[in-house]
């Protein structure tokens, strides 16, 4: 779910911008289950918000084009083992494609310009760039009045990514199905705490889909979600599942070495998310989460945040 950043009104050097905050996932849950024959894989997933964001400010262009303005808002933690990290700055961003799309969608023939202060990393298994995606076209859906429907949002978001339609759902957690479009909302206690740490190198979502290995059989992402929503973070973590993960392991050693070092600590749970090669690690509360989170540091394995699920 994204937010519209409740100060932008107040700002008089952008009186009529706006601002929304696009946050990065997690899979708490992640089983392929077949190759269909449109190409896409047919899968069931449990995704979570956290408390992580990109931030996109939409402004109206009197030309008629678009403008896209990518800044480096600094990563979570920084410094040793952040690896380079910058989206592409043209027609080829997933905020350009969403723009263009919702433009074709809907006549519409105003412009923008589009800031994007980028936090969250990239190949990372975070869905940064499906919830900047997502976010340009809730954004510019309001920036340009377009009173485009919810469902007309969800089928461009679709068109676009199998992960960005869970962006626009109104909830932080939700089971996704089908390619990742058909969605139920769930609800979750809030502020589950979580350690992520994101090794030096990336993995291509394509890479890992081609040499993965599909589980048939449904149902563990709701018995999942069945266990949080009770507060039984125990039962939870034995249903945590994420079929990516052999392939990655094959892929890169890095997040192998991570699932190793997770390995060796009381998480209550640990996984990969989405396609990696962020992995993550539930903790019973913040202080845990700090906790773990320093000892992960100490074992140099990446870079190393604490953040909640969102409520
Ligand atoms: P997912 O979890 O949805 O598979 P990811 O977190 O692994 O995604 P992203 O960070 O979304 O991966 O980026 C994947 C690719 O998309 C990168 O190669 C990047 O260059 C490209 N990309 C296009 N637009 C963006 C954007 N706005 N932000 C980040 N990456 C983008």
């Amino acid at each position: 779910m994204l937010c519209v950043d409740p100060q932008f009104r107040k700002n008089p050097a952008v009186p009529d911008a706006v601002v929304v905050e696009a946050p990065a996932k997690l899979n708490l849950y992640l089983r392929i289950l077949g190759k269909r024959a449109d190409g896409f894989h047919e899968l069931e997933s449990v995704m979570t918000t956290i408390g992580l964001y990109d931030t996109l400010r939409f402004t109206a262009n009197d030309s008629g084009s678009l403008e896209l303005e990518c800044h480096d808002a600094g990563r979570p933690v920084g410094g040793a083992g952040s690896p380079p990290e910058s989206p592409p700055n043209g027609p080829t961003n997933l905020i350009w494609r969403a723009a263009q799309l919702l433009r074709d969608a809907t006549g519409c023939a105003a412009g923008a310009k589009i800031e994007l202060w980028k936090r969250i990393p990239i190949a990372a298994g975070l869905a940064g760039g499906s919830s900047d995606a997502a976010a340009t076209l809730f954004g510019l859906n309001r920036l340009w009045k377009l009173n485009a429907s919810s469902q007309l949002l969800h089928d461009l978001a679709s068109q676009l990514g199998s992960d960005i339609p869970f962006f626009l759902c109104g909830a932080t957690t939700a089971l996704c199905q089908g390619r990742g479009e058909i969605i139920t909302p769930l609800s979750l206690p809030a502020g589950l705490s979580v350690v992520v740490a994101r090794p030096a190198t990336g993995l291509s979502t394509a890479e890992v889909f081609r040499h993965c290995r599909p589980e048939p059989g449904t149902g563990g992402g709701q018995q999942l979600a069945a266990a949080l929503s009770t507060g039984r973070l125990q039962a939870a973590a034995g249903h945590m599942h994420n079929t990516l993960q052999e392939a990655a392991f094959r892929l890169n050693a890095d997040v192998l070495q991570l699932r190793d070092a997770f390995s060796q600590l009381p998480f209550v749970g640990h996984l990969m998310s989405g396609s990696g090669t962020s992995y993550f690690g539930l903790c019973h509360n913040r202080n845990e989460a700090a906790r773990l989170a320093g000892r992960l540091r100490a074992l140099g394995v990446g870079a190393v945040f604490v953040a909640q699920t969102r409520p």
